[in-house]
């Protein structure tokens, strides 16, 4: 497991921005081999899919063979709805790169039969050859995707209803009108992240930062479904300052010096190549 600390929430963006470029460019996606993509939704990666806009638009990077598989969707509401994360997804990010809309994959929260629906994303993913790298979010709770608390550590893609304070914390984007916000939504599992290579996970502000030291300073704990990625072999929290509040001091110097211009030497040399951004 990696942390990397960004002063804030602009620069802990752009250096989530960079790494997902790199690793894409690195991979040389072609024809005949797409890069896989998981990707998130809500406040926090919106600073990162302007940067990928950006990179896009210097001619940086392409998303031609770049396949995407969003975390979540609510149940019942319609996809037009601005609030919807078809919309997210198409509003700040989608309508403004080159990604083949066919390959740019999101659970549909009105299917006719959800489960099967939360089955047949599944196998996309298996078919499309697994996730190369899954980038998400997480709520103050410590939820990763809609995994709220309690969730099954080796869950699959399903339906799940949301934890009051979820519903609560989405009202602001509902007119504050807890009767307006959906209740239920598809998501991705802790199983089905687990699987990808490789996962970067965001987390800014103080407000996640109980969240932060759930994940990283205690032990696996199905209450705060973001520490299962303690156990995965690439796993990179990518924070601000502001989110490691809760961390103890050593925590952050160790992180901190792990990355810093002589470790870089090292690293650039050793097994972790892969952390680094630039
Ligand atoms: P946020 O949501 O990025 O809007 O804070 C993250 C989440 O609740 O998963």
């Amino acid at each position: 497991m990696r942390l990397v600390i960004l002063d804030d929430y602009n620069l802990a963006s752009e250096w989530a921005a960079k790494y997902i470029r790199n690793r894409i460019i690195q991979f040389k996606p072609s024809a005949d081999r797409y890069f896989t993509l998981g990707l998130p939704t809500g406040s926090t990666p919106y600073g990162c899919y302007q940067k990928l806009i950006e990179y896009y638009r210097n001619g940086d990077i392409s998303f031609k063979y770049v396949k995407t598989f969003n975390m979540d969707e609510y149940v019942g509401l319609p996809r037009a709805h601005p609030e919807s994360y078809h919309s997210y997804m198409w509003n700040n990010f989608f309508k403004h790169i080159d990604i083949d809309p066919a390959n740019a994959h999101i659970l549909d929260g009105n299917a006719e039969d959800l489960e099967a629906e939360c089955r047949a994303y599944e196998q996309k993913i298996a078919g499309a050859g697994g996730i190369e790298l899954f980038v998400g979010g997480i709520g103050p709770d410590g939820h990763i995707a809609f995994n709220e608390p309690g969730s099954s550590l080796v869950s699959r893609t399903r339906v799940k209803t949301l934890a009051k304070d979820t519903i609560v914390a989405n009202a602001r984007f509902f007119g504050n009108n807890l009767s307006k916000v959906p209740t239920m939504a598809l998501t991705v599992g802790v199983g089905t992240v687990m699987d990808a290579k490789e996962v970067m996970i965001l987390i800014t502000g103080a407000h996640k930062a109980f969240a932060l030291y759930k994940a990283i300073e205690e032990g696996v704990n199905h209450m705060w479904t973001v520490s299962a990625f303690q156990q995965h072999p690439r796993t990179i929290f990518v924070c601000d300052e502001d989110a490691t509040l809760e961390l103890r001091v050593k925590t952050v110097k160790y992180f901190k010096g792990a990355n810093d211009s002589s470790s870089v030497l090292i690293l650039l040399t050793g097994e972790f190549r892969w952390l680094l951004s630039d």
